[in-house]
């Protein structure tokens, strides 16, 4: 993780902007989280540490991220976006459509898949967004 954060520090000074304490706040967050956050939910950690932290400096960091290819986007269309700073490149996600908490499953197959599909319809692949919905082991004990 220490490396990631030396690659996105370096990225961000290459490109001329500016490293303020909040914005590696809001990158460390990024990093440690494995659930996938929203933007809310990074501006409520970030503020633990520094409280002046404005909920705008969270979306420009995110944005500058976003331009520099290193933070892959969760769009939903009647939820808050969710972040994945740790990989930024598409994967599956599952996602618990309960207490919406999202993470990474380990996924054998997939690259059979796209070769498959490589070699049925003739297409280039740049990308995929595959989502698995379900009701987490907690949400099932909840219950
Ligand atoms: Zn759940
Ligand atoms: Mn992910």
């Amino acid at each position: 993780m220490q490396d990631r954060m030396e690659r996105l520090l370096d990225k961000l000074r290459e490109q001329g902007h500016r490293i303020t304490p909040q914005r590696i706040a809001v990158l460390r967050v990024l990093l440690e989280s494995r659930d996938h956050p929203s933007v809310e939910d990074i501006f409520e950690k970030v503020k633990v540490n520094f409280p002046t932290t404005s909920l705008a400096t969270v979306y420009k960091t995110i944005s500058v991220l976003k331009e520099l290819g290193e933070l892959l986007e969760l769009e939903f269309s009647n939820d808050h976006n969710r972040y994945d700073g740790n990989k930024p490149y598409p994967h599956p996600h599952l996602i618990c459509t309960r207490c919406k908490k999202i993470v990474d499953p380990e996924l054998g197959g997939l690259t059979d898949i796209t070769r498959e599909l490589v070699s049925d319809t003739g297409y280039k692949i740049l990308s995929h967004r595959l989502e698995f919905y379900g009701i987490c082991p907690e949400c099932q004990e909840r219950r």
